[in-house]
């Protein structure tokens, strides 16, 4: 039993290694395809980004590998696998119920990070990244990454879901991670702007939150944020687009210069 848990928490943590790397690494591609230079002369800051992220990958494959064992050869868990099971608009319900419940949690916990003890134990890996990249999306510290991986593993217990549903709520959290932290803002203006923008977060807001810290802390949703007065609009890109044409300028960050093999000019 404990070898079968064991690998069940290995695949796990291969599963959201091996997501991570393709995710990040297709947008860190499209980036270089838009944005050609944006990530230029962070190659050094990349490097450590994808560390801590592979990491982060082990600290959430194990919450979730005990926890799908247990699904699958002890009927834990309130995840169900026959659609009917449930009225159909109970599906998208629960997709919002999940991210609901995870931006809330993360909106604390990350608030609580951002106080100067934890911040300096287990935040501060996360904004050594400056300005941080695709890669960036689980650059974490383990502290960090363990008030991150409990999240969905507990949810499955509270919350019924379908498991294609919950698939498409592990999308979500994988995707806005990545593009959260890219540099620039790949999703259509009304997303950001505008009625629905002045309440769904994407990199536009977090922009903000990596460039004054305290503000602009949540997930998914600026609810929190506008309601305890810590939401200080949406940030924009000129200040990190300007930074990295000056890296051209330069020639990269000393160290990393010439790495990569020929670069373009943004
Ligand atoms: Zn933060
Ligand atoms: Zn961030």
């Amino acid at each position: 039993m404990w070898l079968a848990i064991l690998l069940s928490a290995i695949v796990m943590t291969a599963i959201v290694g091996v997501r991570y790397l393709i995710v990040s690494g297709a947008f860190a591609a499209v980036t270089r395809a838009r944005h050609p230079g944006l990530y230029r002369g962070l190659d050094a800051q990349m490097r450590r980004e994808i560390w801590w992220s592979i990491a982060s990958a082990a600290i959430y494959g194990v919450p979730a590998g005990v926890v799908a064992w247990g699904w699958q050869y002890r009927g834990w868990t309130q995840v169900y696998t026959d659609a009917h099971a449930y009225p159909v608009w109970y599906l998208p319900v629960s997709v919002l119920a999940f991210m609901v419940a995870h931006d809330t949690w993360f909106y604390w916990t990350h608030r609580w990070m951002h106080r100067p003890k934890p911040f300096k134990l287990a935040h501060a890996v996360h904004h050594a990244s400056r300005p941080p990249t695709a890669w960036a999306a689980m650059a974490f510290h383990p502290i960090e990454a363990i008030t991150g991986a409990v999240v969905i593993p507990l949810l499955v217990f509270v919350i019924p879901i379908h498991v294609g549903a919950l698939g498409l709520v592990l999308t979500i959290m994988t995707v806005m991670g990545v593009t959260n932290h890219m540099g620039w803002e790949v999703f259509p203006r009304f997303m950001w702007r505008g009625a629905l923008g002045g309440w769904l977060i994407t990199a536009s807001h977090h922009q903000r939150h990596h460039e004054q810290y305290g503000c602009n802390y949540g997930l998914y949703f600026r609810f929190w944020d506008r309601l305890c007065g810590t939401d200080n609009g949406l940030g924009d890109f000129a200040k990190a687009h300007a930074k990295a044409a000056a890296r051209g300028s330069r020639g990269g960050d000393l160290g990393d210069a010439g790495r990569g093999g020929p670069r373009h000019a943004a």
